[in-house]
């Protein structure tokens, strides 16, 4: 945006408290409920339209009982005189409207319905509406009553954006593609399939174009934003929505469904990190829920909450955070809400310094949707219109990489195919974890970035597919890999790669013989690639005499224009999530930084502190630390670090060093163009601050 224009309140950091429930323990009075919200340190609250989903036994929203003034239906006016003490007290609104789950008597013809014409429940009762159907217009009746209230903003939880075969539906489909909606998606064409994933996204986006359109009528200053896609998904509706959407948000901190020790480690950072990527600008927020899922009105420990809060600021997201009753776990919520408030100005408009992208794949994700393996509620299981197996699995590599990378301590960020365009070239290196189907497009932009000078790191079967998930005869990125496919070897779990050779990738690791991930490829390397290790060769079975080394490649380093590839065939990145093999991080973290030399360094904590870096607009350099010691999961205690030496690679002048949440100047040496900064001590967490 231009400078001369003044910064809206949502451009700068943010706390959002939740809507609160029935049976919340509140004052009595607007005033000292609104007074308790800020003294929490929030600044924004939801504040719930409606009552009805936390009363009677059927879930969702009668669509008759709101809480102000509209036409569809209200029980009482009670957000005017609210948001009067609001604006008195100088706090900030934005209704929360449950756009998704309706019951029964809502009306029929407003619901999704499966090809069979079956309704379709969320949280098992109570039904999911569609943003296509008759709902769009009474929503658009609900908008425009909600713009009469000088409210900042409104939150759309929903729309649901998944395949719907409701009349409406049915018919818009037609008319825009000029075919029956097909509702056999296995016996589809590829045509067809790719009309089935868009018409969802177009629905949603329309929803919310309408939405706002009546919103802003009486309130033009308003703005909207809804419940995004979660990691995992393809991310393409979040992409699209953005357009329309004034702030990015995704339930990143929506913790348990499952024991917490099978979730993934870092699904809030990495949620924060996709929504930066994908809201191209835009502000990010991050849902944060202190209750653990589906226990809901069961609190994380301290050490859980404090890491979801700090991976959201690390990463430039805003945190929204939900609690029923204060427990200690909360209490960290409070703390970090008051440290975003104190440091409003130098977290505002910050970038990241990362010269490593690592690239999430909407179009794998959206391929293999139905081997997705991440746990949520059933309303974001979105779209499955395909059920292609290909050879890996790229979401376990991502989840791979971004732990391998976050443990060595790399600092790094997230692209999607959609940005590379633009975003691409910010970057050293590009890290493709098993992206095995790639559009032609794609594959273009990559050869561009590595022909001028970037480098590359892939692995497995990585482009060996087309967009529409058909295999092709080689590597579509084969002249930069150095190698061709080559065969399949057959999938073990006994054999063994090589890392004898000395050199970079190998350099540091504590064994040389490491186990070889089950599924690899022999790839036939070109003239000019280098191979860095080998496999053994094949193990007929277990006791016997080791096998002797293989002429093999296991990783291979070529050079493409200007640029360096590095590659390797097997799926080192899937493995490492399953087996966590220590090699594994220590070959992916020589491999990154020998590609885009390290930007920090650190004295101790391998393993055990998570970093990114920023710079802001004033040009302080924001350095991130989160501890991420702790015993098993939910973590009940972590560790601190003292005496920690952080090492930053600057040519800029540095007078000040301090740490924001312990408030403390910190002492720091320099030496040549490097800079030597002693942190006393990491709690759970610290951004250090460069001046
Ligand atoms: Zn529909």
């Amino acid at each position: 945006m231009s400078s001369d224009q003044p910064q809206k309140w949502w451009q700068k950091p943010f706390t959002i408290m939740a809507q609160c429930y029935e049976g919340m323990d509140l004052p009595k009075s607007n005033e000292k409920v609104i007074k308790l919200k800020k003294s929490l340190g929030f600044d924004v609250e939801h504040w719930l339209g409606s009552s009805d989903q936390n009363l009677g036994d059927i879930g969702g929203d009668s669509g008759r009982n709101y809480n102000f003034k509209t036409r569809v239906g209200y029980k009482k006016d009670l957000l005017k005189d609210y948001l009067k003490t609001s604006k008195k007290l100088n706090h900030k609104m934005i209704v929360y409207l449950n756009v998704h789950w309706f019951r029964p008597e809502f009306g029929a013809d407003k619901f999704i319905r499966d090809a069979r014409g079956g309704n379709v429940t969320g949280y098992g009762s109570g039904n999911l509406v569609c943003p296509a159907g008759p709902f769009l217009e009474w929503a658009k009746i609900i908008a425009e009553d909600l713009g009469r209230y000088a409210i900042q903003g409104v939150f759309l939880d929903g729309p649901v954006y998944r395949l719907c075969y409701c009349e409406s539906c049915k018919n818009k489909f037609k008319e825009k593609y000029g075919i029956e909606m097909p509702e056999n998606i296995t016996h589809a064409s590829e045509n067809e399939k790719k009309y089935l994933r868009e018409f969802p996204v177009s629905n949603l986006v329309n929803f919310l174009n309408c939405f706002r359109k009546a919103f802003n009528m009486h309130n033009p200053e308003g703005i909207i934003y809804h419940n995004g896609e979660t990691l995992s998904s393809p991310g393409f509706a979040n992409e699209a929505a953005i357009e329309v959407d004034d702030i990015l948000g995704s339930e990143g901190g929506f913790l348990g469904y499952d024991p917490l020790r099978t979730n993934f480690f870092f699904n809030t950072s990495a949620t924060a990190k996709l929504l930066n990527s994908q809201a191209r600008g835009k502000p990010t927020v991050v849902f944060i829920d202190y209750g653990f899922k589906k226990y809901d009105y069961y609190g994380h420990p301290e050490p859980e909450i404090g890491r979801m809060y700090a991976e959201t600021i690390a990463n430039n997201a805003n945190p929204w955070f939900l609690w029923y009753e204060l427990t200690p776990g909360t209490k960290i919520a409070v703390k970090m809400n008051k440290l975003i408030q104190e440091n409003r100005e130098v977290l505002s408009n910050t970038k990241s310094l990362a010269k490593v992208a690592v690239l999430y794949s909407g179009l794998n994700q959206q391929l293999t949707a139905q081997k997705r393996k991440i746990s949520q509620d059933d309303v974001h299981s979105s779209l499955k219109t395909n059920t292609i197996e290909l050879s890996g699995n790229h979401f376990d590599a991502f989840m791979g990489i971004y732990t391998a990378l976050t443990r060595s301590q790399v600092v790094f960020d997230l692209i999607t195919e959609k940005n590379l365009e633009t975003k691409l070239n910010d970057y050293q290196l590009l890290v493709l974890p098993q992206v095995l189907a790639m559009d032609e497009y794609t594959i273009t932009a990559i050869k561009e970035f590595v022909k001028n000078g970037g480098n590359l790191i892939a692995t497995f079967d990585t482009s060996l597919y087309t967009a529409e998930g058909n295999k092709r005869d080689d590597f579509g990125l084969r002249e930069l890999f150095g190698c061709n496919a080559g065969e399949m070897a057959p999938t073990t779990m006994i054999d063994y790669i090589s890392a004898d050779n000395n050199n970079f990738l190998t350099n540091g690791i504590s064994q040389s013989r490491i186990p070889c991930p089950p599924k690899r490829r022999y790839v036939k390397p070109q003239k000019y690639s280098r191979e860095l290790m080998f496999y053994y060769k094949e193990m007929p079975r277990r006791y016997l005499r080791l096998a002797n080394i293989s002429e093999k490649p296991a990783a291979l380093l070529n050079t493409y224009g200007k640029g360096k590839v590095l590659f390797f065939p097997e799926e080192i990145d899937s493995n490492y999530i399953e087996f966590c093999f220590p090699e594994e991080r220590q070959l992916i973290s020589n491999a990154v930084n020998y590609l885009a030399p390290r930007q920090l360094k650190f004295n101790k904590g391998l393993n055990f502190i998570e970093t990114t870096l920023m710079q802001n607009e004033k040009g302080q350099i924001l350095i991130h630390l989160i501890n991420l010691s702790g015993a098993e999961r939910p973590v009940e205690n972590i560790i601190p670090f003292e005496n920690l030496e952080i090492t930053y690679k600057t040519g800029k002048k540095i007078k000040n060093v301090y740490a924001a949440l312990n408030r403390q100047v910190l002492k720091f040496k320099i030496l040549k163009n490097q800079i030597v900064i002693t942190l006393p001590k990491l709690d759970h967490y610290e951004i250090v601050v460069l001046s």
